[in-house]
């Protein structure tokens, strides 16, 4: 990724590069509009930074100037200390992509944090919008607008028929109109967005009211709308305030699939791939829970090989770590889908299995004994023993017996105990001890 820095001041390069260094990027500097044209001339940029004002010029017209060389376009992103129209009217004709305010470094850090990631491309951005208006003239006029800058959009005339449309689809921006026909204005749809909870209620909104209202613009932007359109709508105005949210939107979006990916690596054990012992704390209360409420049994077992130790001194530790990953797999292959297996750690194991009573569960351990004992994994001969106990939802529920998990994984242990005592490679059972 290739990418120019046109920055007169010292103090703003100093910052620009601390930013680009800590996506490990290592954009090229000039200080003006000449040594831009020379810099551009001589390498492919992907990308080129621009401030507005330039000794020699403006990043305008750097723009320009890109726009009319022979070379696959980069992306021009103009760096402005000032929210003005003229700026974005100017900047959008001169084919700037992007407009970051100095001001919000947090968005400017978002952009490059995006950059880095090799899949960012300059293709145009895309998004579903959900746009709410009453007045037909107008809304044919929005509508063709945004379309004919990519974005999808879905329409509607009435507050009552946008919510509902809402609830239904998923859309990356709402705008919506301060007055409509109907119960709902704008400022109700802004309400019951932010109200329904959950993921889909941070959607950004953009409301569209007359010009002159400053007291209704902060009361609209106060109850959580993100942005505030005065008509009559500028074409330049409306689509970069729009990108602008999608690209947020966007950027929130992978940083929840990210956050979600790191919570699974977290209660996943990396040698076998089974949830650990942290799933393990955070789920099995649930299921317990489930199954007292909806009055079924749920069984648990707990599995610990047999003299590991010998075979990781026999062996040596990887084979024992292979070892581990066989067994891992005979589990996974004897568990249904509402079953949970779990490496509690080391060579001990557990699994939960709902909807599964005493006798099925003794002979599922059974089972899974037979098996492993005849998996002889890299010629190894292994075995390992079970302990088993078993809730009984509705026992439990119809005498308010109370019971918890800790005190379930308890018998549990206590049966392999036994199982170990009694010889090992076997199967053995202890009930819950209710309170
Ligand atoms: P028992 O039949 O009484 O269960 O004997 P054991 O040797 O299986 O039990 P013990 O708890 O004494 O030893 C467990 C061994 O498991 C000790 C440890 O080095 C080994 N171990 C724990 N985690 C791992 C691992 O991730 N990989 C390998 N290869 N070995 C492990
Ligand atoms: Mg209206
Ligand atoms: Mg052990
Ligand atoms: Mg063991």
């Amino acid at each position: 990724m290739k990418i120019l820095v046109i920055e007169q001041s010292r103090v703003q390069q100093i910052i620009l590069r601390a930013l680009f260094k800590e996506e490990e990027l290592l954009p090229d500097f000039v200080s003006n509009l000449a040594e831009a044209k020379e810099a551009i001339k001589d390498n492919d940029y992907d990308f080129i930074f621009t401030s507005y004002s330039l000794p020699d010029g403006s990043g305008i017209e750097l723009a320009q100037y890109v726009r009319k060389q022979e070379i696959e376009r980069p992306g021009v992103v103009l760096l402005t200390t000032e929210d003005k129209r003229s700026i974005l009217n100017e900047a959008l004709s001169a084919g700037i992509t992007r407009i970051i305010f100095r001001a919000n470094t947090a968005e400017l850090q978002l952009f490059i944090r995006e950059l880095a990631d090799s899949d960012f491309d300059t293709q145009p951005l895309t998004g579903n919008i959900l746009y709410i208006e009453d007045d037909p003239v107008v809304s044919k006029v929005i509508i063709a607008m945004l379309s004919e800058h990519n974005f999808k959009c879905t329409s509607a005339t009435s507050g009552e028929d946008g919510l509902a449309l809402f609830s239904e689809h998923s859309f990356d921006l709402v705008i919506a109109d301060f007055f409509l026909v109907g119960n709902l204005n704008g400022l109700d749809i802004v309400n019951s967005i932010r109200q329904m909870g959950g993921k889909k209620s941070r959607t950004p909104i953009m409301v569209l009211s007359a010009q002159s209202a400053d007291d209704r613009k902060i009361e609209i932007l106060r109850c959580g709308a993100n942005d505030y359109i005065a008509k009559p709508i500028l074409e330049e105005e409306l689509l970069v305030r729009a990108t602008n949210l999608i690209t947020q939107k966007k950027l929130f979006d992978r940083v929840d699939s990210q956050r979600e990916q790191l919570r699974e690596l977290a209660m996943t054990d990396q040698l076998t791939t089974l949830y650990n012992r942290h799933f393990l704390v955070r789920f099995a209360p649930k299921r317990l829970a489930e199954a007292l409420r909806h009055r079924y049994s749920l069984s648990l077992l707990v599995i610990d090989i047999d003299h590991f130790k010998e075979i990781n001194d026999t062996y040596g530790h990887e084979a024992g770590d292979s070892v581990l990953k066989e067994i891992a797999n005979t589990l996974k292959r004897g568990c249904r889908k509402e079953d949970i297996a779990i490496r509690l750690g080391g060579e001990e194991f557990l699994l939960l299995l709902p909807h599964c009573g005493e006798k099925d569960a003794i002979k599922k351990a059974e089972h899974l004994r037979q098996q492993m004992e005849m998996l002889n994994p890299d010629g190894i001969p292994v075995t390992a023993s079970f302990g088993v106990t078993c809730l009984d939802g509705a026992e439990y529920t119809s005498k308010k017996k109370r019971v918890d998990f800790s005190t379930m994984f308890v018998a549990a242990d206590t049966a392999v105990y036994q199982a170990k005592n009694q010889g090992r490679n076997r199967t053995a059972f202890v009930p819950i001890s209710s309170k």
